[in-house]
């Protein structure tokens, strides 16, 4: 028999997560963001789950390809525009939507000679400091202005959006409020230049992402980029998966392989770091870090990572090894080889294994390993 494990990608829970982002945000337009694999989940399953919906937004230009070669033709954004001018080419001839954050990377396309011009997204930063044209005082408001002329007059940029992306929409209440806030004044300023500057020129504007269209309205504009709420997974802490009503797309399972009856004083895994402190069973799962299973996922004796046997709740024992984890068979007396194992998906949420393990669910999908074999369902 084939290693049982296995991540099961639903197609109706990706639609049903898109469809919320659009009921969130009527009036714009969404862009369902696919990077990173479409953050593992796969991103041609994606695309045939969504090939509907008003467009995508990636990196990789690979994945541009996929979505085009499955006659995907909605708008396409490369979230981070070219990495170098000699892809410009294949922008025009995929039509692809390029986010251009620097004056070098408008210059190259003012430079290039395309079949046909590109719809660009200006990226501005507004305080993430990571990507964009600055905007925090009089003299980068100036040089913004010289952008947008500069833009304005680039023969190869067709339709013109003016974007930005939060740093912190995902802060508990007043605080979220607050970081949204600061970024959507400070590009108020970009857009009161662009009005001037740009004049009969019609652009559109786009700045949330998943949390932003959960949570704040005002900065839904013309497009939203929602990512991990796609995926059925919740941007907040203070807020479930579920509490959003989004839908896990991804479980995540595998079986138990083995069973060991401990007895008191007997421990668990590398390190020892689990010991029984009364006679017990525990089931050894076919799932380890070499799956993309968190290596951080505590297993000590006063702690534990929640996971399903038979779709009951308990938690993990011991180190998470390179193939194999362990769990607390306990409340699961009728478990054996066999029994079906959820890591995450269905009835436990990726963000409570992530929050257990000290990171977040991106982080989660996106490290599904290769060997794991992934299936789409209905
Ligand atoms: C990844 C990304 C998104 C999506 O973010 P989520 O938090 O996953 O919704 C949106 N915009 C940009 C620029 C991104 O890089």
């Amino acid at each position: 028999m084939a290693r049982p494990i296995r991540a099961e990608i639903s197609a109706s829970a990706l639609r049903h997560n898109y469809r919320r982002a659009k009921e969130l945000a009527p009036n714009a337009s969404a862009l369902a963001v696919v990077k990173a694999n479409a953050y593992g989940h796969g991103v041609e399953r994606v695309a045939a789950a969504l090939h509907d919906a008003d467009g995508f937004a990636t990196l990789e230009l690979e994945s541009a390809e996929i979505l085009r070669a499955r006659g995907i033709s909605s708008p396409i954004l490369m979230l981070e525009g070219f990495f170098e001018a000699s892809e410009l080419k294949q922008f025009a001839h995929l039509q692809l939507m390029a986010g251009i954050h620097d004056a070098a990377c408008l210059q190259q396309l003012a430079n290039a000679s395309l079949s046909q011009p590109l719809d660009v997204f200006l990226k501005f930063n507004t305080g993430m400091n990571r990507l964009g044209f600055g905007c925090d005082s009089a003299d980068a408001l100036q040089a913004v202005e010289v952008i947008l002329n500069a833009a304005n007059r680039n023969a190869n940029i067709r339709n013109l959006t003016l974007m930005t992306h939060f740093a912190s929409a995902d802060a508990e209440g007043s605080a979220g409020e607050f970081a949204v806030e600061r970024q959507v004044t400070r590009f108020s300023e970009v857009l009161l230049v662009a009005k001037k500057v740009l004049d009969v020129r019609e652009f559109k504007v786009s700045m949330a992402n998943s949390a932003a269209t959960l949570r704040h309205s005002i900065a839904h504009q013309d497009w939203v980029r929602p990512g991990i709420m796609l995926y059925g997974s919740s941007p907040f802490t203070d807020e479930s998966a579920t509490e959003l009503n989004l839908k896990p797309a991804m479980t995540f399972s595998s079986e138990i392989i083995a069973i060991q009856e401990l007895r008191r004083g007997d421990a668990v895994g590398y390190g020892a770091t689990y010991v029984a402190n009364q006679p017990m069973r525990i089931g050894i799962v076919a799932c380890g870090y070499a799956d993309g299973y968190p290596r951080h996922a505590p297993g000590g004796n006063n702690t534990g990572t929640p996971i399903l046997v038979d779709g009951i709740r308990t938690r993990t024992v011991g180190r998470v090894s390179m193939d194999m984890l362990a769990v607390d068979l306990s409340p699961i007396p009728k478990a054996q080889v066999g029994s079906k194992v959820t890591l995450w998906g269905q009835d436990l949420s990726a963000d409570e294994v992530a929050q257990a393990a000290g990171t977040i669910a991106y982080e989660l999908f996106c490290a599904i390993a290769p060997r794991v074999r992934m299936v789409s369902v209905a």
